[in-house]
């Protein structure tokens, strides 16, 4: 490993233990979409990728071709992703993830003979990406960057998240191991039909579930801790500058402690209130597996790749029923705006948005009247299941997840 990426790994490194220690709720929690295309990309949509933004640390769910573009195209700054969650291992999914690891992690095709190229040792315990995806995720990253002959400069680690009648052990491929790759990857086996936890650090924490597509799928359901109650000084201030207490205490008392002056009154802080959940989902037709850990979400993302929108949607041939259409959609494993509505109204998500949209659903609803009269309509046909307004995802769309308001 180069003296460079050393220090960068190190101070990553520091810079997390730090925010460990003092567990503040992030700064603000931000999505990105990079890519809302289903199966075919066009001028106005990318394939699938979406860029969580926790604070100053980013997480990637797919990456379709090109996400690398989009992130150029974006705020999200590709140096800062650590974490990468694969959904499924459909193309649209997941092929733009080896030209992005070579990207982050300083890759390059190779030296030449007789010339000893810096990335020949690499620290694989301390992996500078960890991807997670269903069982041949690893296979793949392994195969793609043998037979590119790819170099990283830096290590990653697969986990993969197996089904009951997945191999439970193994890699799925008999390639050796590429050089750059940990040795640590899990292979992370399901608990009472969901694989809890299989990201935990003081902050924030990721479940997963299987939910039901062609082949198989993943959803993730992103739980931040508790955060801070919200303090009022005047509470506190008056009985610390009484008891001469430093002012230091309020830091205490703002995480929720209770601290005892010299007096023997007891402060009490105000009681952390719970963070933000996330639920973002890949294709599916049927999520169900996930809702005992997606209930009550902040922000459900849902597919929602057909709709029949007749008198709207030019394409609609007269023989289309709504019926139709939905019979259609589940047979390709996917699902309609109404499905994703009565799927946000049963885990209860205050918010949804609508993502994966057919390649007839054009994306620029920004700034062209007849988009926008498709993509509201097919918002509309969700929002009639949801019981509140549903926004449908654009490429380069950017939305705050602001923390739930405290109970009364
Ligand atoms: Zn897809
Ligand atoms: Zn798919």
């Amino acid at each position: 490993m180069s003296a460079n990426a050393i220090v960068n790994t190190l101070k990553r490194k520091s810079i997390q233990s730090l925010k460990e220690a003092t567990r503040p709720a992030f700064s603000d929690v931000q999505i990105t979409f990079l890519g809302t295309a289903s199966a075919q990309p066009s001028s106005t949509r990318n394939h699938s990728a979406l860029a969580l933004r926790l604070g100053s640390d980013v997480w990637l769910f797919d990456c379709g071709e090109a996400t690398q573009h989009q992130l150029q195209r974006s705020a999200v700054k590709m140096g800062k992703i650590e974490k990468i969650f694969i959904t499924h291992t459909h193309g649209d999914h997941i092929f733009g993830l080896l030209p992005l690891l070579a990207g982050i992690l300083n890759g390059a095709g190779g030296a030449a003979d007789g010339t000893e190229d810096p990335r020949a040792r690499i620290d694989v315990d301390n992996p500078v990406v960890e991807i997670y995806g269903p069982l041949g995720t690893r296979a793949y990253v392994r195969t793609g960057l043998k037979y590119t002959q790819s170099l990283l400069g830096l290590p990653y680690v697969v986990h993969e998240l197996r089904l009951p009648w997945d191999p439970q052990s193994g890699d799925h491929t008999n390639l050796p191991r590429h050089r750059a790759e940990s040795p640590n990857g899990r292979n992370i086996q399901q608990v009472d039909g969901v694989w809890p936890n299989i990201y935990q650090d003081p902050r924030v924490s990721v479940s997963a579930a299987p939910i039901l597509h062609s082949v198989p799928c993943v959803g993730y359901v992103v739980t931040e801790s508790d955060v801070p109650g919200k303090i009022d000084p005047k509470k506190y201030i008056p009985e610390l500058q009484r008891t001469n207490t430093p002012m230091e205490v309020m830091r205490r008392l703002q995480q929720g402690e209770s601290v005892e002056l010299s007096d023997g009154t007891v402060l009490h802080g105000p009681p952390r209130r719970a963070g933000r959940k996330l639920c973002i989902l890949g294709d599916t037709y049927d999520p169900s597996a996930i809702v005992p850990l997606a209930l009550n979400a902040d922000l459900l993302i849902h597919e929602a790749t057909n709709a029949h929108l007749p008198g709207i949607d030019p394409d609609t041939k007269p023989e289309d029923t709504h019926e139709s259409i939905e019979a259609r959609t589940r047979s390709r494993g996917h699902s309609t705006p109404q499905m994703a509505g009565v799927f946000g109204k049963r885990i209860g998500a205050r918010q949804l948005i609508l993502n994966h949209f057919s390649a007839r659903y054009a994306g620029n609803d920004d700034v062209n009247e007849e988009s926008k009269k498709i993509m509201t309509a097919i918002g509309a046909l969700a929002a009639q299941e949801f019981g509140s307004e549903v926004a449908c995802a654009r490429d380069l769309m950017s939305v705050n997840i602001a923390l739930p308001s405290p109970p009364p």
